[in-house]
């Protein structure tokens, strides 16, 4: 992939087709990922001639050839990112540079075709404002905006791709859950594995994400868990296995520190340590992990720890009362709250409830920490407080 054929995508050639029969109708409901908007980005590159000029083009079907490499051996990566409308009337991105950076690694690691980050930006942003009426100016509700990139190279054979597709499809999405934000329970997975070392867990190719559904479907059936979170096995002995991440969001497990809480607070020692695995190659760098990392850096009753966690020290800490919140973080759901972490031998490690969990000493121990990471970032999301996360378009 030469830098010269990166360079070839740029957003000055953006070609507009409007669509004609565009009527903004949003539906009551918006279940994530059903309702799409007028139109799409897309944007086609060959070996031999670099990027064709971006296109606008009406939101629609895709022709394929049949031997396309994306439809035999999941050549294909994707990114998921959000935009909200602000009280002020303007629709703002959430951290939009960590996504392209994400999505063009993604596309390298699997040899699609190399893109320019800043000009696909301003290319998404002109899609946002094409189709501007269809983000929704409703509480909770953002456009859901969907980049992904596949090989079109209609030849059999696993190789270097020579034809890549980008598009970026919008879908304006409700809450992740209709009733504020309800707790689920989590199934602790130590059979089926994500990512391994040398693998390619810290990339968002589409192979990583078809072979969790049946892990997920047995969770469902078995336990009665609406995520799963992998544990990588170090050995026979499934407490050494190291927590990973679920299918789609990274994890982050509070734990408390000292007994004696208010002292060790006053001598401005954490009561709290927020622990999350590291980012080894096992693990997807998420969006939201990484901010969620940077406000919590600036409580001091918060210790951030990015180190590894063993099943083992989870179900210690948890028969010790030292486990006070589990929660999962990604872009769709922002903060998931888990109630309960089922093993699978069928144990269940209940949490204590929400309120119950906000055990820190300082002046924002009120809410557990999954509600005031939720708060901080909405609050950054909606254009609430300024922030240079927020890049308005
Ligand atoms: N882990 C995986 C495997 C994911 O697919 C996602 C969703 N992109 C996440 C974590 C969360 O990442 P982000 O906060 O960037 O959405």
């Amino acid at each position: 992939l030469s830098s010269q054929a990166a360079q070839s995508f740029r957003a000055k050639d953006l070609e507009v087709q409007v669509q004609k029969a565009a009527h903004v109708q949003l539906p009551e409901e918006l279940p994530f990922g059903k309702v799409f908007t007028d139109h799409m980005l897309l944007a086609d590159h060959t070996a031999e001639h670099g990027w064709g000029k971006p296109r606008i083009v009406p939101f629609g079907p895709l022709q394929l050839h049949p031997a396309a490499q994306v439809l035999h051996y999941g050549s294909c990566c994707f990114e998921g990112m959000k935009a909200y409308l602000g009280q002020d009337g303007r629709g703002r991105l959430f951290r939009p540079d960590m996504n392209f950076a994400r999505l063009r690694r993604s596309a390298k690691r699997i040899m699609l075709a190399d893109f320019d980050t800043e000009e696909l930006q301003e290319c998404v942003k002109a899609l946002l404002r094409l189709d501007r009426a269809w983000l929704p100016d409703r509480p909770g509700h953002s456009m859901y905006i969907r980049p992904f990139m596949f090989s079109t190279d209609g030849a059999l054979g696993v190789s270097p791709s020579k034809a890549t597709t980008l598009s970026v499809i919008l879908s304006p999405v409700g809450p992740y859950f209709k009733s504020g934000v309800a707790a689920v329970r989590l199934f602790l997975d130590t059979s089926n594995v994500r990512a391994w070392p040398g693998g390619v867990g810290q990339f968002k190719i589409g192979g990583n994400y078809a072979p969790t559904v049946t892990p997920q479907a047995a969770a469902k059936q078995r336990h009665d868990c609406s995520q799963v979170v992998y544990a990588l096995p170090q050995g026979p002995d499934p407490a050494d296995a190291l927590i990973s991440e679920c299918g789609a969001m990274n994890m982050m497990f509070v734990f408390k520190r000292f007994k004696a809480a208010g002292a060790a607070a006053q001598q401005g020692s954490p009561e709290l340590e927020v622990v999350t695995p590291p980012l080894d190659g096992t693990i997807l760098p998420g969006v939201t992990r990484d901010s969620i990392i940077q406000l919590l850096k600036q409580r001091p009753d918060v210790l951030v720890s990015e180190r590894p966690l063993t099943v083992r020290e989870l179900l210690s800490a948890h028969a010790s009362g030292l486990l006070l919140e589990v929660f999962g973080c990604g872009t769709a759901c922002v903060v998931q709250p888990v109630s309960c972490v089922v093993t699978e031998d069928g144990t269940e490690l209940a949490l204590p409830p929400a309120g119950a969990a906000a055990a820190g000493g300082g002046p924002d121990a009120s809410v557990s920490v999954a509600e005031w990471a939720r708060q901080r970032l909405s609050d950054i999301q909606y254009g609430r407080v300024q922030h240079p996360w927020s890049v308005p378009f």
